[in-house]
């Protein structure tokens, strides 16, 4: 046993004390054991005790509590609005479904609890004055960067399907690799992995996409991942062999995700786009052709794949801005952009400026995981050149009727009888503004309804 110490929150020390000085043994355990020695901040600090839930709830009952947990034993106290999950010793009985416990029991020792844990970086405990309790090599392995099942990695799979998705979630996170047999019995049990509720599998993913090491994971685990999204399995192999390409279409997909450069977006924005980049190439495969020069052609791979993004974003449950943030970005990843102003103040009324940075963001991704070739390169210049007047246009140019300098109380006075008249006007003037055929000045469009016979 070590000695090494870890740095407690005060409100998680007060309660490691609390709870020892009622007799019970304590301490925290898991993420926060494991983040401390990678030198991360900690998310949240869990503590696990040797104190049954009746014996929490009496410990803590001039706190704040959560109880929902309580069957399973845990109850959360909450310290300066932070919730401290606290969860008894236990063992998980068996997994008839392959996701939740039929019954949890609860036990007197740190060890047994230790062993249920899922992978030997995440099965440390720590208490000052004890030290780092690892039983399983989790150190060794946080050395090391891999995630490996504590126990037999079959048996692990086979209790609780998730596990193989949160495997691949931490290596992501973390930057590491999986140990070959917790691989192997990852790849072997992937298709359990259907077994489990949809939003398990999307917090899951959503964290995986999310995390920095995305990218690598996705290249190097597509074959596991296909037990979450089928759909990428036709992907992996999927050569494109032309003048654009240096990878297969997963190989390119994955290489997309690590190019994000996700600054100076927003949560919404982070996660739309992680999505998007992740599935934008999805419909390749069922789109493939191979022209008489032997370049492959996806023609149609925008719109299919934004259907099977669709799908797939349906079928986790994912939320709505999502689903329809992504879908409506691989819709048109590939479609040209305008280079003239009339152009671009179109895009900008029909699709905002938010959904064209992103866009710009997707397609930025996209080429720079394409061959480095003098004509990728003329492409990123290309969108450089639209994401630069875009922005300056959706800060300075007209291109929504709530910015036409008339509104239809003025059309109205200039003699437009009220009806539905009067928005097609409108839309007649905005159009000709953002074409450059009209000031957006309110003298010139008055004259201009007179002139073109709009009264
Ligand atoms: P993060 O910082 O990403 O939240 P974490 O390690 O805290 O990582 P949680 O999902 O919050 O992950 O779980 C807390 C701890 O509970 C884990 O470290 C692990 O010991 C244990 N655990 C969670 N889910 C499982 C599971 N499905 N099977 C076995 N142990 C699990
Ligand atoms: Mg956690």
């Amino acid at each position: 046993m070590s000695r090494d110490t870890i740095r407690l929150p005060r409100d998680a020390y007060r309660l490691l004390q609390t709870l020892r000085a009622a007799g019970h043994s304590a301490y925290v355990v898991g993420g926060c054991v494991r983040d401390s020695l990678l030198g991360r901040l900690p998310g949240d600090w869990d503590i696990c005790t040797s104190a049954r839930p009746d014996q929490l709830r009496a410990i803590f009952h001039d706190q704040r509590l959560i109880l929902t947990g309580e069957k399973h034993g845990t109850v959360a106290v909450i310290l300066h609005g932070k919730p401290y999950e606290i969860t008894t010793y236990r063992l998980d009985g068996s997994y008839r479904d392959h996701r939740h416990p039929d019954s949890v029991q609860f036990v007197d020792d740190l060890a047994a609890d230790l062993a249920r844990r899922d992978f030997t970086v995440n099965a440390m405990a720590y208490a000052p004055g004890e030290g780092i309790i690892d039983l399983y090599g989790g150190r060794r392995d946080l050395a090391a960067g891999i995630v490996r099942c504590v126990g037999t990695p079959a048996d692990r799979f086979a209790e609780d399907a998730l596990r193989i998705l949160r495997a691949l979630r931490f290596t992501a996170k973390l930057g590491f690799t999986l140990e070959p047999a917790t691989a192997a019995a990852a790849l072997a049990a992937r298709d359990t992995l259907r077994t489990v509720s949809a939003e398990r599998l999307y917090t899951e993913l959503d964290g995986l996409l999310l995390a920095p090491g995305a990218g690598k994971t996705l290249a190097q685990y597509g074959e596991i991942l296909g037990g979450v999204v089928p759909e990428i399995l036709p992907c992996i192999g999927c050569t494109q062999p032309g003048r654009w390409h240096c990878y297969d279409v997963w190989q390119h997909s994955a290489a997309a995700v690590a190019a994000l450069d996700l600054r100076g977006q927003d949560t919404r924005g982070v996660r739309v786009l992680c999505w998007a980049t992740f599935l934008h190439d999805i419909a390749k495969p069922q789109c493939r052709t191979v022209g008489p020069d032997g370049a492959a052609h996806f023609k149609g791979h925008n719109q299919r794949g934004a259907q099977a993004a669709r799908t797939i974003l349906r079928r986790l449950k994912a939320p709505a801005y999502l689903t329809d943030g992504a879908v409506g970005l691989i819709a048109v990843h590939d479609a040209p952009l305008p280079a003239d102003d009339a152009g671009i103040l179109k895009l900008l009324n029909r699709s905002g400026a938010i959904f064209l940075r992103r866009l710009c963001v997707l397609k930025y991704a996209d080429l720079d995981a394409h061959a480095a070739t003098p004509e990728v390169a003329a492409r990123r210049a290309e969108v450089e050149r639209f994401a630069c007047r875009m922005d300056e246009l959706a800060k300075t140019g007209c291109y929504t009727m709530r910015q036409l300098a008339v509104n239809g109380a003025d059309l109205m006075d200039a003699g437009i009888p009220a009806g539905p008249g009067v928005g097609a006007t409108l839309q007649t003037l905005l159009t000709a503004v953002m074409e450059g055929r009209l000031p957006n000045e309110k003298a010139a469009l008055l004259a201009a309804l007179e002139k073109e016979g709009l009264l």
